[in-house]
Order: structure tokens, then C-alpha cells, then sequence
């Protein structure tokens, strides 16, 4: 277990390094929901402080997917891990919504509840990624043409997502 302070809201965490994913860059604050990147692990290790707001980290399940945003001007690289269940993926926002997954753009194309990707367990063993819109106000782009509504798909590893202006890379 290593102990680190989120960067952002300074809540403090135990990270079972041994189950983080070797592919990824960061990581979510279960608090804040900011990304905190894995590279603060390393420099962290062997601080042992924990105090009273200790939080454990124990989401991180390997294979089971995760979203890549891709960078451009409106919107910097950020990395989610996605979680059994349902996640609702939109531009991150201080109003309420049920964004599971928040990303921080200034692409205001991006709804705040843009899609949902429903992850369910697959009878062989690994998990199956089911992609639909969200009722968005600028729809979804998948494979290069837009869902339709009430239309589901099913994710395979690489493929991207537009969302507004905005690249999601899927990866399994
Ligand atoms: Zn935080």
C-alpha cells in the first residue's frame, strides 16, 4: 500500500499499487473525482501518513476497460477507468447531473450527460461494453456515423467515440 494526498483536494489515500493497471497514467480521487497521476505514487513511496480521511482505493480491476480523451485545444488528455455497471460520461460541470465520468473541456458541444457505456460481465469470463447515446443535444459518433436513438453497441478495444468536439479512444 502506498499513501499519498490527492493533489486537489488533499484527502488522503492508500492505493494497493499492485492493482494498478500498467497501462495507465492516472487515476480518479474517489473524493474530488480529479485525476491524479500514477507517477505521484513513486515519488510518495515509503510515506507512511495517514490520517482520519484516509480513503481506500480498491477500484482499480484490470480488463475491464477504459476511456482515453484525446487532447486537443479545447481539452487537455485525461485517462478513466470504467467500473461494472453503468458510467455516464459528459463535460464535467459544477451543476448537478448524473455524470459518472466528468471531463474537464471547454467543448460546450459536449452534453453533460453525453453517453453511457454499460459494462457487464460476458459468461467467458471478460467483460462486454455496451455504447449509447444519452438523449445529447449534438448526438453520438461512433464508427463514423451517429447512433441513433435507443440504438446500443457494443465497444470492441481501439475503437473511437465522438462527443462534440471531442475523441474518446476505447481500449479493453
Ligand atoms: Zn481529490
Amino acid at each position: 500500500m502506498i499513501a499519498v494526498k490527492c493533489p486537489h483536494c488533499h484527502v488522503g489515500l492508500k492505493v494497493d499499487e499492485k492493482k494498478l493497471p500498467s497501462d495507465i497514467t492516472s487515476f480518479k480521487c474517489p473524493k474530488c473525482k480529479c485525476p491524479i497521476p500514477v507517477s505521484m505514487l513513486s515519488q510518495k513511496e515509503g510515506e507512511g501518513t495517514s490520517s482520519s480521511d484516509t480513503v481506500l482505493l480498491h477500484l482499480m480491476k484490470k480488463g475491464i476497460g477504459k476511456i482515453t480523451v484525446l487532447p486537443n485545444d479545447e481539452t487537455a488528455e485525461q485517462v478513466f477507468l470504467l467500473a461494472e455497471g453503468v458510467s455516464i460520461i459528459g463535460r464535467k460541470s459544477t451543476k448537478p447531473s448524473l455524470t459518472t465520468i466528468g471531463i474537464e473541456t471547454t467543448d460546450r458541444s459536449m452534453s453533460r450527460e453525453h453517453i453511457r457505456i454499460e459494462v457487464k460481465k460476458d459468461p467467458k469470463g471478460g467483460y462486454k461494453h455496451y455504447l449509447s447515446d444519452n438523449n445529447s443535444k449534438n448526438r453520438t459518433l461512433y464508427n463514423s456515423n451517429y447512433l441513433g436513438e435507443g440504438e446500443v453497441v457494443i465497444l470492441n478495444n481501439n475503437e473511437e467515440i465522438i462527443i462534440g468536439r471531442t475523441v474518446l479512444r476505447f481500449n479493453e
